[in-house]
């Protein structure tokens, strides 16, 4: 597999470790769903390819020697990945201290060690100091790589010491192309309408079910405003299965209604383009409608934490039918 949309980062990296002018430490800023994490394996199988070797490094990452391989099924000796542990949602100082201390030792190949943070802008406070000194003081041949949507959120002394590499979303005729190729015929559009401008959240999934999700939520939504459905009940049954993909098409939902009012679909290039008509029946207060958008974003984010899920969308659908009843009652007037 090959994302086009990365060939011109992947080029440059690999004539970098041609020219052995490998950076210490990169800094992948994705677009979320763009291939960040795919464009860490590439690099990590840049290096750690036995078959190109740094003399031959214009054929490097072959993809089907054993260090590419091991590197694909995530089991390669110099390799090493970090990631929130379990619910926590933060990479921890320990798994910091753990990785430094595996890059510090002798690679098994003789070659280069790598080490993955992702998403990196998870890391806690501590986390982030103890990486730094790790930056400070690179051992030699170590590929540190970080993989975040919002570098933004680090201390500006890690970001000063990586070597950014931005990956920035194909357009939405590039990524439906590529979906088509990878995984075959589908409502691709449609999926992309629904999860926002992300191919590799889009390669992942079944696109009939997405579609599928989307039209409900959508109606749903509609029934909300208008009263006519019970908060409680639709609550109930969006918590039970793929509420963060249900929140995502509220989110998107919630922008096209944004974007309505300042009749520009080029704004809030964050979320899924606008391809749904504005329904003038459901006119909303702009600010309410940022309200709303806010507590949907507050729950997504919240979705590991113990809070009541189900009790917290049903106020958020309430303040939606609310809204709908009182826009009726002043069109009246
Ligand atoms: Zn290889």
């Amino acid at each position: 597999m090959t994302l086009p949309w990365l060939d011109q980062a992947m080029s440059s990296l690999r004539t970098a470790y041609h020219a052995d002018r490998m950076p210490h430490a990169l800094m992948i800023h994705e677009a979320p769903g763009a291939g960040g994490d795919w464009l860490a394996n590439w690099v990590a199988q840049l290096v750690l390819c036995t078959e190109g070797g740094q003399a031959r490094s214009h054929i490097a990452p072959c993809g089907h020697c054993a260090g590419c391989q091991r590197v694909a099924a995530g089991q390669h000796p110099d390799l090493s990945s970090v990631r929130p542990i379990d619910d926590s949602r933060q990479i921890r100082i320990e798994q910091v201290r753990e990785l430094a201390q595996e890059l510090s030792l002798t690679s098994h190949q003789g070659g280069y060690k790598v080490g993955v943070l992702s998403p990196a802008d998870v890391l806690n406070r501590f986390a982030a100091n103890a990486l730094l000194k790790t930056l400070e003081e690179p051992s030699p041949r170590t590929v540190l790589i970080l993989v975040a949507t919002q570098p933004s959120r680090l201390p500006a002394t890690i970001l000063s010491r990586c070597q950014r590499v931005r990956v920035a979303a194909p357009s939405r005729a590039d990524a439906v192309a590529w979906l088509e190729s990878t995984r075959g015929r589908g409502d691709w559009k449609a999926v992309l309408d629904i999860v926002g401008e992300a191919p590799m959240l889009a390669a992942d999934s079944d696109a009939a079910a997405v579609v599928q999700i989307g039209t409900e939520v959508r109606r749903g939504l509609e029934e909300a405003v208008a009263g006519a459905s019970d908060p409680v009940a639709t609550a109930e049954r969006w918590s039970r299965a793929e509420l963060p993909l249900r929140l995502r098409c509220f989110e998107n939902w919630l922008t096209e209604r944004i974007r309505g009012h300042f009749g520009d679909p080029g704004f809030l290039t964050e979320v899924g383009a606008v391809t749904y008509l504005q329904r003038p029946e459901t006119v909303l207060n702009i600010r309410e409608l940022f309200e709303l958008l806010d507590g949907v974003r507050d729950l997504k984010s919240a979705l590991e934490t113990p809070i009541n899920r189900s009790l917290a969308l049903e106020g958020l659908l309430r303040r939606l039918a609310s809204r709908g009843r009182r826009d009726a009652l002043s069109m009246v007037r």
